[in-house]
């Protein structure tokens, strides 16, 4: 029979080769297997559902994002979308409005009832983000700031992070990890292009890794048609390609009038499009059902 002291060292040795094995990653579905399911304000991502988000590239003016927000309404959106700050690739492009753009969020989710997502670059702005916004966006160029993602892992809003242009499933899930390490579970991750040798598109968007990420996390991932292509022409199939492989929903750019939008316009579907893209994913809803339950 083994003395007290022998039961004591071997419990000591289980504990350290327990602390030398690699731990579960907190996205992993290992640490957790059902689906986390995000929850803001009217609106939920993930767990069965699927969540459409819209609205404009940029919050340009009152009357623009009142106009939009009431057709995302009108046309059954769950959550508003639209950039105060804005990351252009030229300094000398629209930066957005900041506080104004907030403050304009804020009133069409008052007229609206819809939850707002919004993007944060910089950790300084995080506590006003935060005060306004439904969800905190971190955007494609921000995905590995590590003090960004530290500091929205704090937050008491959940976060959409979206996929960088050059960075693989692998770290996309460790940035992700770094939101969930903070203390920030309410994570969405978005697939939204990423760059390829081809220039008929603006990026090329990447469905397989829905697949992939819906079987190594349990995190929502929803995908942004828009920025994938860059031509409002291909965005409505990609986003029914989207709901056919499995995403949690979709964001789409969506402008009452495109024309004039001062970023993505061309990206941006028209109040009529969405109109039309609302319907055919509802025709297709009952198949999701269907496949979800195999
Ligand atoms: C956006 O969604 O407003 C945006 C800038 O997208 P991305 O970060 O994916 O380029
Ligand atoms: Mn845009």
């Amino acid at each position: 029979m083994a003395s007290v002291g022998e039961n004591q060292n071997a419990a000591v040795a289980e504990a350290m080769v327990h602390s030398l094995k690699p731990q579960a990653l907190l996205v992993s579905r290992e640490a957790k297997e059902a689906d986390t399911v995000v929850r803001a304000g009217s609106a939920v991502v993930g767990g069965g559902s699927f969540t459409v988000i819209a609205g404009p590239c940029s919050v340009e003016n009152a009357e623009q994002m009142v106009c939009t927000a009431r057709f995302a309404h009108k046309y059954g959106a769950s959550i508003l979308r639209g950039g105060a700050y804005k990351p252009r690739t030229s300094p000398y492009s629209f930066q957005g409005l900041g506080t104004e753009g907030l403050e304009l969020l804020a009133q069409a989710r008052r007229l609206t009832g819809l939850p707002v997502v919004t993007e944060v670059m910089d950790t300084q702005d995080v506590d006003l983000v935060e005060s306004y916004a439904d969800i905190l966006q971190v955007g494609a160029r921000n995905v590995q700031n590590f003090c960004l993602l530290k500091r929205v892992g704090q937050a008491r809003k959940p976060v959409l992070l979206k996929r960088g242009l050059m960075t693989t499933i692998k770290e996309f899930l460790m940035a992700a990890e770094y939101i969930l390490a903070g203390g920030n579970d309410q994570v969405i991750l978005c697939e939204r292009g990423i760059r390829t040798f081809e220039t008929a598109t603006r990026n090329t968007l990447d469905l397989s890794a829905v697949c992939v990420l819906k079987e190594m996390t349990h995190l929502p991932v929803v995908v942004d048609p828009s920025h994938a292509v860059g031509n409002r022409r291909y965005v409505k199939p990609l986003a029914r390609a989207s709901l056919a492989v499995g995403a949690d929903g979709i964001m789409v750019e969506m402008h009452c009038t495109p024309d004039k939008a001062l970023c993505d316009g061309d990206q941006s579907l028209t109040p009529a499009d969405f109109k039309v893209l609302m319907s055919e994913l509802k025709a297709m809803s009952g198949l999701r059902q269907v496949w979800l339950a195999c």
